[in-house]
C-alpha cells in the first residue's frame, strides 16, 4: 500500500513523485446502488432503544420512531357518545311531541343502568343531549336539534318531525378503536396523528429507538469559520458543516458540531479519532479526492476499513465510506462498528452524497425499516433538453411543478436549476429532485421521462396553474356516469351509523362543493417522445398541442392528433423545441381558455390544435380560437383547405382557422392524424415565417426533406434517406386483403384479381430488391397530375403471415402496372381515412 509523506508543517512540502505518481486512484469507481447496499448491510440493526414521556414535550416524541407496538387498553368512545347535538329517544316512538325528562351535556356520568338512573328515558320522553355525551341506556337513537321544534310556552316538551332508525346518530362503543387493537406499530415515525393516537390510548410513556450521534467535521486549509467578516485571499467560509448538521438533523440524528479541521495528518487524525470515539457516524467533507492533501483516505485505511473510496456518479465522485471497529461493553459481542462517510469537499457533491448514502443509513439506525429509508421515486417529465453524461450517471438537481391540465391525470414537469458546477450550491436551493440520468452519449430531448427522487430539502411548490377540482366539464362527465350501473364506489369510510343512503346517493360526496364523486375516467395517455434533436439557436421554441375531442379526452380511444402533429414538428423542426400538450373536450369556454393558457401564461410561440373543426354542433374549436385572437389570417383557412380537398371532398366542409393572440400564432387542425400529415408539413414554412415577424426572438429552423416542397423534381429523388417524412403508414392486413378482394367484384374500380395481385407483386418485388427478409417497405407513389404531380413516400407493413400470403399468391400470378394500383389503394386508403 502507498504510504503518503505528509507534510509538517502549514506550507506543504510535498515530494513531486507523489503527485506524479498517484494520478489514477486505487478505488474502483462502484455504482451507487452498490455503494448504498454496502451502507445499508453495516445499518441492519438500530443504534438501540430508550424510553420515551409525553410530560416532557411533545418535541420528546416528534419524529421519534416508535420500538414498540403500541395497544389500545380502553375502547374508543368508552360509552355509547351521540354523534349530534339532539334528543336521546326510542327510536320505535316516531314523530310526535314528547317530554323532555333529563339534559345530558359531553362530561356527565350516565350510569349504564336503568334502575335509578335520573338520565334514562321511558317511552314518551327524551333527554337532551349534546355531542359526545353518554347516551341513557333506554335510548337507541338521537334525533339531531335540525329535525325536532320547540313547544310554545312548554320548554319540557320537543316536537320530534322526523322519524329515526335504531343506532342512528349513536357512536357503539369501540367504534372508533376496539380494546386491544394495536393504534401505533413498532418501527413507525411519530406524526401528529399518532401522537394524537398515542394519547387517546394513554400511552404517554413508551419505547422509542435511541437517535444516532453524528459528528460532522470540515476539512480543508482553505476554510473559515461562516462568521469570518472578512476573507483573506485563498479563505472561503465553510458551508458544508452547517449544511450537514442541518441536514443529519432533518433525518433524525443528535448532532456534534467538530469544527474544522487543517489539511494535516496528525491533526487530522487526531480529531478522526474523537469523532469516532464520540458518535455513531461521522461525517467529513473534503479531502477525499487526488490531490496532494487529500488525506482522509488514507487515515481510515489506518484506522479502520474502507469500503469504497469513489462511486460512479456525478456530482460526488469521491465519496468514501469506512467502518471503524470499537468496543462496546454494552453489546453482546463487546464491539460495535461506527460508520465514516468521507464526503467531498464541493458543497454540492457531498449534499447529493449525503442523500443518495447517509440519510438513508441515519434512519436506518434510527430505526425506520430498511425497505423505508429510501427517497421516494417518482416518474418527471423534463422541460429542457438534458445533455447526458458519457461516463457517468448523474444527479440532476431540478425544480419539480405538478402540472395539471384539464382531461389529462396531470404530471411532475422537471426543470433544471440551471449550472450543475459541483460548487455552485445555488443549484441546490430550490431543487426538490434529483434527476436520475443514465449515463449516455445524447442529449435528452424535453418531454422524456425520467426517474426522479425527492430529496425533501424543499417542498415541490404547488401548481402554477390548477383546475378546479370539479370542473364543469369534470362535473357533466361524473354526472353521465353515475348513471352507469357499473360503476364501483368505494363505501369503506362511510360511518356505518349513518342512515343508509339511498340507491341514487350511493356515490360519495365532495365535502366541500357537494358535487357527487365517483371514478371519473380521464385521459393519461402519455405524449410520445419527442423534441429538437439539434441546438441551432439559445432559444427554445414553445409549441402548444391542443387535441380538442370528446371521446380522446374521456378515454374512449387513445388520441391520435395530438402525438401526430408532435411527430411531425419532429419530423419538420430543426430547432429546439419544447411543448406543451393538452387532451380536452369539445367545450367552447375550456378550448378557449386553453388557448389562453398556453398563449398568455405558458407563452407559446405557436399553438397548433387538432379536432373540432367539422360542421358537427359540438365542432366549435374555429369558434373558440376566432374569439381569441386578435387578428386572424384567412389565407391559412384556404391553403389548408385546398390541400384536404386533394384527398378528400367533403374537406370543403372543415372550417379551421389561424389567427395571433398576443405573440402565440394559433391554427386549427382536422382530427384525423392522416389531415395533420397531409397539412402541417405543406404549411410549416408559412407558420416559420409568421412566428418570426410577431416574434422576433425565435428563429425556427427548418429541417432539410424533399417531402412537402411539392418539387417535381422529386418524383425522381428515390431517397430512402430516414429523415423523411411518411406520408402515409399502410399495413396490408386481413381489411386489405379483403378490399382487394372487393376491387375484384367490381365494387367501384374493376380489376381482375391478376391485375391487382399483378400490380402489388410489381411494386413490392421491385421495391424490396429481391431482399425476400425485408418486411417494411418503402416505396413512393406519384400522385396527382401535371404541375401537381408530387411523390408521397409509404412505409408498407407486412405481416409475416401476409408476406407469406404474397409470396404464395406470386407463384400463382404474372404481372404488371404497379404505381397504377398503389395509386388505387392510397386513394383507397385517404378516402377512408376521416
Ligand atoms: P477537496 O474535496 O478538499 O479537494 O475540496 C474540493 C473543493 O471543495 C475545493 O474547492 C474546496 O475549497 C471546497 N470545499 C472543501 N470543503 C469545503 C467546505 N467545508 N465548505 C465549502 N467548500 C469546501
Ligand atoms: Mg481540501
Amino acid at each position: 500500500m502507498f504510504t503518503p509523506v505528509y507534510a509538517t508543517s502549514e506550507v506543504a512540502i510535498f515530494p513531486f513523485f507523489f503527485a506524479a505518481t498517484m494520478t489514477t486512484s486505487k478505488y474502483p469507481m462502484i455504482p451507487v446502488d452498490d455503494a448504498l447496499r454496502i451502507v445499508l448491510s453495516k445499518t441492519t440493526q438500530p443504534i438501540g432503544v430508550e424510553s420515551i414521556d409525553m410530560e416532557y414535550g411533545v418535541e420528546t416524541f416528534l419524529d421519534r420512531i416508535i420500538a414498540e407496538d403500541i395497544v389500545a387498553e380502553d375502547p374508543l368512545p368508552p360509552f355509547r357518545a351521540s354523534i349530534m347535538d339532539g334528543y336521546a329517544v326510542i327510536a320505535s316512538d316516531g314523530v310526535g311531541t314528547y317530554d323532555m325528562v333529563s339534559s345530558i351535556t359531553a362530561g356527565i356520568d350516565v350510569p349504564n343502568t336503568v334502575e335509578n338512573n335520573r338520565y334514562d328515558i321511558k317511552p314518551g320522553q327524551v333527554s337532551y343531549i349534546t355531542t359526545g355525551a353518554p347516551v341513557p341506556p333506554s335510548a337507541d337513537a338521537v334525533i339531531r336539534i335540525e329535525d325536532t321544534e320547540y313547544v310554545d310556552g312548554h320548554p319540557n316538551k320537543v316536537k320530534i318531525n322526523v322519524p329515526v332508525k335504531s343506532g342512528k346518530w349513536i357512536r357503539p362503543i369501540g367504534s372508533d378503536v376496539q380494546r386491544g387493537q394495536v393504534v401505533v406499530e413498532k418501527n413507525t415515525t411519530l406524526s401528529p396523528a399518532l401522537i394524537g393516537l398515542l394519547a387517546t390510548v394513554g400511552a404517554t410513556k413508551v419505547k422509542a429507538y435511541k437517535k444516532p450521534n453524528v459528528c460532522i467535521i470540515s476539512t480543508g486549509d482553505e476554510l473559515l469559520e461562516p462568521w469570518e467578516r472578512k476573507l483573506t485571499n485563498g479563505k472561503i467560509r465553510d458551508s458544508n458543516r452547517f449544511m450537514l448538521l442541518a441536514a443529519a438533523k432533518k433525518s433524525g440524528a443528535n448532532i456534534l458540531n467538530l469544527g474544522i479541521v487543517r489539511d494535516k495528518a496528525v491533526d487530522l487524525k487526531k480529531t478522526l479519532q474523537n469523532a469516532i470515539a464520540k458518535s455513531d457516524v461521522v461525517i467529513s467533507s473534503g479531502g477525499v479526492s487526488m490531490g496532494s492533501l487529500d488525506l482522509v483516505k488514507d487515515l481510515l485505511e489506518e484506522l479502520g476499513t474502507v469500503h469504497f473510496g469513489r462511486m460512479c456518479m456525478k456530482p460526488g465522485k469521491p465519496t468514501t465510506f469506512a467502518t471503524i471497529c470499537k468496543d462496546d461493553n454494552n453489546l453482546p459481542n463487546g464491539k460495535c462498528e461506527k460508520l465514516f462517510f468521507g464526503l467531498p469537499g464541493n458543497p454540492v457533491s457531498s449534499l447529493v452524497a449525503y442523500h443518495l448514502l447517509v440519510d438513508p443509513a441515519i434512519k436506518a439506525l434510527s430505526g425506520v425499516p430498511i425497505n423505508k429509508c429510501h427517497h421516494a421515486r417518482i416518474n418527471a417529465r423534463i422541460a429542457m433538453p438534458l445533455k447526458l453524461d458519457p461516463v457517468r450517471p448523474e444527479y440532476h438537481r431540478s425544480v419539480l411543478t405538478w402540472r395539471e391540465t384539464v382531461g389529462t391525470s396531470g404530471e411532475f414537469i422537471a426543470d433544471s436549476t440551471g449550472i450543475q458546477r459541483s460548487s455552485r450550491l445555488l443549484s441546490m436551493r430550490e431543487s426538490s429532485a434529483l434527476l436520475c440520468l443514465p449515463k449516455g452519449n445524447t442529449t435528452l430531448n424535453p418531454g422524456e421521462i425520467v426517474p426522479a427522487l425527492l430529496i425533501g430539502s424543499n417542498p415541490i411548490p404547488p401548481p402554477t396553474h390548477v383546475t378546479p377540482h370539479l370542473d364543469a366539464s369534470l362535473t357533466s362527465k361524473v354526472e353521465t356516469r353515475t348513471n352507469n350501473k357499473n360503476v364501483k364506489i368505494s363505501t369503506q369510510n362511510i360511518d356505518t351509523n349513518d342512515e343508509k343512503p339511498d340507491a341514487d346517493d350511493d356515490i360519495p360526496v365532495c365535502a366541500c362543493c357537494g358535487v357527487k364523486k365517483t371514478n371519473i375516467i380521464i385521459d393519461d395517455t402519455p405524449p410520445p417522445r419527442y423534441g429538437g434533436i439539434e441546438i441551432d439557436n439559445s432559444s427554445n421554441v414553445r409549441i402548444g398541442v391542443i387535441t380538442v375531442s370528446d371521446r380522446a379526452s374521456n378515454g374512449v380511444y387513445p388520441d391520435q392528433g395530438g402525438p401526430e402533429i408532435l411527430r411531425c414538428i419532429n419530423d419538420n423542426v430543426k430547432s429546439l423545441w419544447e411543448s406543451e400538450y393538452r387532451i380536452i373536450p369539445d367545450e367552447q369556454r375550456i378550448i378557449e381558455s386553453t388557448i389562453c393558457d398556453l398563449s398568455d401564461r405558458v407563452r407559446c410561440n405557436i399553438i397548433i390544435t387538432t379536432g373540432g373543426t367539422g360542421p358537427a354542433e359540438r365542432d366549435l374549436t374555429p369558434d373558440a380560437t376566432m374569439n381569441v385572437c386578435g387578428r386572424l389570417f384567412p389565407g391559412f383557412g384556404e391553403r389548408m383547405r385546398q390541400i384536404s380537398l386533394q384527398y378528400i371532398p367533403s374537406a370543403i366542409l372543415s372550417r379551421q382557422v389561424a389567427g395571433t393572440r398576443g405573440k402565440t400564432f394559433i391554427i386549427n387542425l382536422p382530427g384525423s392524424p392522416h389531415s395533420v400529415r397531409q397539412i402541417l408539413p405543406s404549411i410549416f414554412d408559412a407558420i416559420i415565417h409568421i412566428s418570426y415577424i410577431i416574434n422576433n426572438k425565435i428563429k425556427i429552423i427548418r429541417k432539410e426533406t424533399s417531402i412537402g416542397n411539392n418539387s417535381d423534381n422529386n418524383m425522381n429523388n428515390n431517397n430512402n434517406n430516414d429523415d423523411h417524412v411518411f406520408e402515409h403508414l399502410f399495413v396490408i392486413d386481413q381489411v386489405n386483403v379483403d378490399w382487394i378482394e372487393r376491387q375484384k367484384s367490381g365494387n367501384g374500380r374493376k380489376f381482375t384479381e391478376h391485375e391487382i395481385i399483378d400490380n402489388l407483386f410489381q411494386l413490392l418485388f421491385a421495391d424490396i430488391k429481391s431482399d425476400a427478409t425485408v418486411q417494411d417497405i418503402i416505396f413512393t407513389v406519384p400522385r396527382g397530375k401535371g404541375r401537381k404531380k408530387k411523390k408521397t413516400r409509404i412505409l408498407l407493413k407486412l405481416s409475416n403471415y401476409n408476406y407469406q400470403w404474397i409470396l404464395k399468391m406470386k407463384a400463382k400470378y404474372d404481372v404488371p402496372n404497379v404505381d397504377k394500383i398503389m395509386r388505387i389503394i392510397l386513394d383507397y386508403v385517404l378516402e377512408n381515412e376521416e
